[in-house]
This record gives C-alpha cells, sequence and structure tokens, in this order.
C-alpha cells in the first residue's frame, strides 16, 4: 500500500492549488473522481475577479490573491492570469438606496468604488433602455484565465512531486492509527491528513470519512453565451445588476456572456443548464438593454456550493482528527485560490502563513467557528 502525507480529495481550482503550495513538503496524492481535473465548477465559472463579489468578509482573501494573478512568480507562469475589465453595478431607478447601502458595506474595504451618473454610465454601457440609471464603477475588476490558473497549479504540484490520479474517487476512508486507510479508485491508500476539496461533494466526501457534515450546498448557476447585433464591445465592463438579477460581459467575437444570477438548491453532480433560467436571462436582459439577441450559442450551468453562512471553510475538522476541510469556495472559488492556498497551506503546516495573507485571521473561516453551528 502507498503512503503519502497528505491526501487530497478532489482536483478542481481548491484541490489543484492547494497541492501546488504543499509540492515539496511531504508526499502529496492529489485524487479527482473525473477522468481530467476541472471538469465541475471550475470549468464552468464566468472567469472574473471581482474584488467585492461574494460580500466584505471574502473580499480580504480576493485582495490578496491579485499580486500572484497579476504578477505570478517566476517558474510559475510567464505571463499574469488578469486581463483588465471593470465592473459596473448598475441601480434602475428606485435602487439608489441599494447601491448606497453596497458603498456602505464596502466603506472600509480599501476596495475604489466611484459613483457613476446617467451619463457616466451610458458612456461605459451603450444600447441600455431609459432609466434614470446609476452605478458603482469599481476599476479593479479583471478578467481571469482560468484554464490557464489551474493548469500552472497543477504543472506546479506535479514538479513538485505531488501524484495525480484522475478516475479515482475516494470510496472509503477508515481512521486507522496515525491516519487514515483510503479506497480510491480501486487502490488501498494510507494517509496521514485527509482535505476534503470536493467543491459540491464535500459534505459527501465527509460522511465518507465519518465526519460530520457542514451543510455545503451546492446551488446551480446558469450561463448563456449571447450573439447580439451590433456586436458587444470589447471594452464593455462586467456589468451587475444591484439587485442581483443577472450579470453580463463580453466575451471574443463580440459575444456577450449572461446569467439570471440563479441560485437553485441541487444535489452535486454534472449540472446542466434549464430552459427556463436561459428564459429568465435574455428576459432580464431585454428589460435593460435595447440590443437584439441574434442567437443563443452556447449554454452551461455549474455548481457553486456555501456553508450555511456563505463563507469558505478552511481548516481542521474539530471533532474528526486528522480530516481537513478545504471547501464551500462559493462564487469565488477562482479569484480567491491564491490566497485560499496559501492560508490553507500555513494551516496545514503549522507554519506561518505567506506574507501575501498574513493580516488575513483564517478562524473567521475555521469549520468550528460559531456560525456554523446548526
Ligand atoms: C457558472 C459559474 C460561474 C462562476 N464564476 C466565477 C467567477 O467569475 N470567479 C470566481 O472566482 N469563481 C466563480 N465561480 C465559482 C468557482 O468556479 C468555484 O468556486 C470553484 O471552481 C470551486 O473549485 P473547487 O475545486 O472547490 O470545486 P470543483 O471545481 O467542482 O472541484 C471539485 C472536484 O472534486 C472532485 N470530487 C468530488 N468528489 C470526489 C471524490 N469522492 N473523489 C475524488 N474527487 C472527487 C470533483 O470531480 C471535482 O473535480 C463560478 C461558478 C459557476 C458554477
Amino acid at each position: 500500500m502507498t503512503r503519502f502525507d497528505v491526501v487530497i480529495v478532489g482536483a478542481g481550482m481548491a484541490g489543484a492549488s492547494l497541492a501546488a503550495e504543499l509540492a515539496g513538503q511531504g508526499r502529496v496524492l492529489l485524487l479527482e473522481a473525473e477522468p481530467q481535473p476541472g471538469y465541475h465548477a471550475t470549468g464552468r465559472s464566468a472567469a472574473f475577479w471581482t474584488e467585492t463579489y461574494g460580500g466584505p468578509a471574502v473580499q480580504p482573501l480576493t485582495s490578496a490573491s491579485h499580486a500572484l494573478l497579476a504578477a505570478p512568480p517566476p517558474g510559475f507562469a510567464e505571463t499574469g492570469f488578469l486581463r483588465p475589465r471593470g465592473a459596473l453595478h448598475l441601480a434602475g431607478p428606485a435602487e439608489a438606496a441599494a447601491l448606497a447601502d453596497f458603498a456602505t458595506r464596502f466603506a472600509d474595504s480599501g476596495v475604489t468604488l466611484h459613483a457613476l451618473d446617467e451619463a457616466a454610465v451610458r458612456a461605459r454601457v451603450p444600447r441600455l433602455r431609459a432609466g434614470p440609471w446609476q452605478a458603482l464603477w469599481e476599476p479593479s475588476t479583471a478578467d481571469i484565465d482560468v484554464a490557464a490558473l489551474h493548469a500552472a497549479y497543477l504543472r506546479a504540484a506535479r514538479r513538485g512531486g505531488v501524484v495525480l490520479r484522475t478516475g479515482a474517487p475516494l470510496a472509503e476512508a477508515r481512521r486507522v492509527a496515525g491516519g487514515w486507510r483510503l479506497v480510491a479508485g480501486g487502490s488501498a491508500i494510507a494517509a496521514g491528513l485527509l482535505v476534503n476539496a470536493a467543491g459540491a461533494w464535500a459534505d459527501a466526501v465527509a460522511a465518507i470519512a465519518g465526519a460530520a457534515p457542514l451543510g455545503i450546498r451546492p446551488y446551480r448557476r446558469t450561463m448563456a453565451q449571447l450573439r447580439v447585433e451590433p456586436p458587444a464591445p470589447a471594452a464593455l465592463p462586467l456589468v451587475l445588476d444591484i439587485a442581483g438579477r443577472f450579470y453580463f460581459k463580453p466575451e471574443a467575437g463580440g459575444r456577450l456572456w449572461l446569467t439570471p444570477h440563479d441560485e437553485t438548491a441541487c444535489p452535486p453532480g454534472d449540472a446542466a443548464p434549464e430552459e427556463i433560467d436561459i428564459a429568465r436571462a435574455l428576459d432580464r436582459f431585454e428589460r435593460v438593454a435595447d440590443w437584439p439577441v441574434a442567437a443563443v450559442e452556447r449554454r452551461w450551468a455549474g455548481l457553486r456550493s456555501f456553508a450555511p453562512d456563505r463563507l469558505p471553510v478552511y481548516g481542521a475538522d474539530p471533532a474528526c482528527p486528522g480530516f481537513f476541510w478545504f471547501a464551500g469556495q462559493g462564487g469565488f472559488g477562482i479569484q480567491t485560490a491564491p490566497a485560499a492556498a496559501r492560508l490553507a497551506a500555513a494551516l496545514i503546516h503549522g507554519a506561518a502563513a505567506h506574507p501575501s495573507v498574513a493580516a488575513i485571521d483564517p478562524v473567521r473561516y475555521a469549520p468550528g467557528r460559531a456560525s456554523l453551528a446548526g
């Protein structure tokens, strides 16, 4: 039986980034149920980095991830993963209070938000229907090259000696003296620490290991790629409805990516888009923009997994020795990946955290926190 110091379950962005951070420090195995890593949430994202997305308690993780994403260390990647985009938080008539509330929530965060009047909104977002409109402008927002970031983490992990096994779902986990006896993909494995980075399956993996579930639930989010006439300008920002009914952003070739910002509770699985959500997205888009949709060229859905308090969960399970949570990455698991992985690696090794996350107290994300108690 092969023995590993750490076995990470799930090779999406969470598992891959943590594997890269742990590489070179003991024997690490990264287990992935699917034939390829990145098939689930990681391969289905909207690919943006927006500091305010996920709320004020997630923002420090997103902001602390910026340096690595913008200017990766030599050897990790040759170019950065971000491309400037800017985000416009759009408020229609009678939504001024929601906009003010949003600005207040981030007032002490250090994130730059500028108020835009109707003319400034229209200058950035053509084809809006009659307003009046106002908005908050978040200039730091960027697109993320998700596939390149995920590949860079997997490459760094492999280079550091991490073993990746695909098509190897964790099926059994039994606690023994000094760690675990696991069965995955038909093989028996001995492990010291078991890390749960299984995304939508986080509670299911906890159950396999005999740990109490935390109530991490997957919710479906639908995306559609539209061909619009005229084509979307490349400089269009990410446009987010202040009331959370939609967002859209430009894509290559003048296309738009649009979501109705749906959040439908689902069992873990291979999420597929539902016609009703596509129709809802188009309806919401047509209510705000006079912008003919020539075709819905592509549609997809993925699962965003949230703990009950909507914060991610990083840390050792207080009641199940040797079981470490790295889950509940919600709608922000790409943009927070560098900070999250560095925090978790420091917790696992009981070492000082990387300077980029030294100011973040991981206690607020711990599995034993009060806001998770049922
Ligand atoms: C439509 C959509 C848009 C999004 N947009 C953004 C965005 O713009 N920016 C952003 O930061 N985030 C975004 N997100 C969120 C982001 O995609 C997720 O937070 C992130 O991908 C979660 O990564 P993960 O590794 O935790 O999960 P996943 O990528 O789902 O990986 C978990 C892996 O665990 C594996 N697994 C499960 N059970 C087992 C088992 N028993 N054994 C072995 N392997 C197992 C699965 O096969 C899977 O590959 C979006 C998500 C969706 C769905």
